[in-house]
């Protein structure tokens, strides 16, 4: 399946994700699809609105000595623990990577393409991934978790990445736009 990637400020992404019901054709090729798609910007994880498909799922591959291609769907996050600050990027920001507060440690629970539920703990880079990911389906970006200055400190990015966007969609954008003085 031909997907594509879906950049801030693109509306798809503030939107959340619908469980997905069944798993069949079309999801195990949305999902390779996404894996491809992923490899190919060298990202660690991908969600299906990042691609435009409001569904419930999300790939990732950690990557170290042997990576493993994980696809994980209806995911739900069922236990949180302690506090960590990692750096964090975003396929859909690129460029742009920011220091972002997230629990040590999770527990959660998914399905795998094979239709089996999977629950298990996961901490450190992996619980980053997979908190991340899951916010992506409540259509809740990284730039929410940042903090003030943070968010201020990559304010000319993200205004560079407003105003690519409004070249390329300007159907999209014309409230953003029009809040604007014009040039
Ligand atoms: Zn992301």
């Amino acid at each position: 399946m031909n997907v594509e990637l879906r950049f801030y400020p693109d509306p798809v992404l503030q939107q959340r994700a619908a469980p997905i019901a069944a798993l069949d054709e079309e999801v195990r090729q949305l999902a390779a699809g996404m894996l491809e798609l992923m490899k190919d910007r060298r990202g660690i994880g991908l969600a299906g609105p990042q691609v435009g498909a409001l569904h419930r799922i999300f790939v990732m591959s950690l990557g170290g000595e042997q990576p493993v291609d994980r696809v994980l769907i209806n995911p739900e996050i069922l236990d949180r623990e302690g506090s960590v600050v990692g750096e964090e990027g975003c396929l859909s920001f690129p460029g742009l990577y920011a220091k972002i507060v997230r629990p040590e440690w999770i527990r959660y629970r998914a399905l795998n393409l094979e239709g089996n539920v999977e629950e298990k703990e996961a901490e450190g880079l992996e619980a980053r991934v997979i908190l991340h990911e899951t916010d992506h389906l409540d259509g809740i970006l990284f730039l929410k978790r940042m903090s003030p200055a943070e968010k201020q400190m990559l304010s000319r990015s993200l205004r560079e990445l407003e105003q690519d966007f409004e070249e390329l969609h300007p159907d999209q954008s014309r409230g953003r736009a029009k809040a604007r003085p014009r040039r």
